[in-house]
């Protein structure tokens, strides 16, 4: 979960008073341009994408001179369409979305968006277009209207709405005392972690990105849940955004259109989930792995259901 933050660890105090203000990770990663790893070019070219195909070539990178993390990652993601990254853990695919998002540059290749390269736009521009939903969501401190219209101020309440509705929090939402005006955030009303991630989603439901990065959550949503709300966002988006899906539970992601196995910093299997499991390999090991724990679970689940 804290994957995503460990740089700004080394902001230390000021990460400490900018963290009551920031409040979700496109916003950290706002603040963190200022930081000097990745700075805007000085002629940055325009960028407007439309359909959001996403292109890794030969991406390599290390985060020091230590060891290279990513070892030469290629795939295309056709517009529309979802890609699921997996792997062991250490294998790379934090890193991936980190360079998708550019929180860094890759050390060699490239990554396109509608065949425009990323690092030759403007930061804020690629941010406009790119959505993510982090693991680990910090709301601001304001009502729950305003979390999620955040994602696109001129929407109307309908809009709203529908998005909360997509998201499975309107309901929530609607529970609460003030309703749509409740204060959530650190000082306001608590939300659950997976909460949070669903207001975060309805705020990307309504900003429609053409490319849109899911870190799935590993603790803060249970599997139904997410997988009602990845029926709903598959519905919401199909078609007219393009989707990384960085997932830790296979069951979520058996239907993405191509699911990349990454190991070690490169992608070892490729490929839609049923040629997956036929190649008898890593997939299928990561998919036993799984199925083999979650009938531990269930077996839990009974025993506790007969006490
Ligand atoms: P997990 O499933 O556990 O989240 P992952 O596949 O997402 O793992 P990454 O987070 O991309 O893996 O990490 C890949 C490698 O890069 C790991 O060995 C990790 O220790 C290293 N790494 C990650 N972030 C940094 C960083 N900020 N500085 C140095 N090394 C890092």
């Amino acid at each position: 979960v804290l994957q995503l933050y460990v740089p700004l660890n080394f902001l230390g105090t000021s990460y400490r008073m900018i963290k009551q203000s920031l409040t979700d990770l496109e916003n950290m990663f706002d603040l963190l341009n200022e930081v000097p790893s990745v700075k805007d070019v000085p002629k940055p070219l325009e960028f407007h994408p439309q359909s959001g195909e996403i292109e890794f070539q030969d991406v390599k990178f290390k985060y020091n001179d230590e060891r290279e993390v990513l070892k030469g990652i290629s795939f295309k993601v056709p517009a529309g369409k979802q890609l699921a990254i997996v792997g062991p853990s250490g294998a790379g695919k934090t890193t991936i979305n980190r360079l998708l998002f550019r929180f860094y540059d890759p050390t060699q290749g490239r990554i396109l968006i509608d065949g425009i390269d990323i690092s030759k736009v403007r930061q804020s521009d690629l941010r406009k277009y790119v959505g993510i939903v982090p693991q680990d969501t910090v709301l601001f401190n304001d009502t729950v209207r305003y979390n999620v219209q955040y994602g696109n101020f001129e929407a109307g309440d309908q809009e709203v709405n529908e998005a909360a509705q997509t998201a499975q929090i309107l309901k929530k939402i609607e529970e609460f005392p003030m309703g749509w005006e409740t204060k959530v955030g650190e000082r306001g009303l608590r939300l659950s972690g997976g909460e949070k991630q669903r207001v975060a989603i309805a705020r990307s439901v309504l900003k429609r990105p053409p490319v849109m990065i899911f870190d799935e959550a590993t603790a803060s949503l249970d599997t139904n849940t997410e997988r009602e709300i990845q029926d709903n966002l598959r519905a919401a988006f199909k078609g007219r955004t393009t989707t990384v899906v960085l997932a830790h539970r296979l069951s979520t992601i058996v239907d993405s259109d191509e699911i990349i196995v990454v190991k070690d910093g490169l992608i070892v299997e490729r490929g839609p989930h049923e040629d997956l499991l036929k190649l008898n390999g890593e997939y299928r090991l990561l998919w036993d792995k799984q199925s083999a724990s979650s009938s531990v679970v269930k077996k839990e689940e009974k025993e506790q259901v007969v006490i």
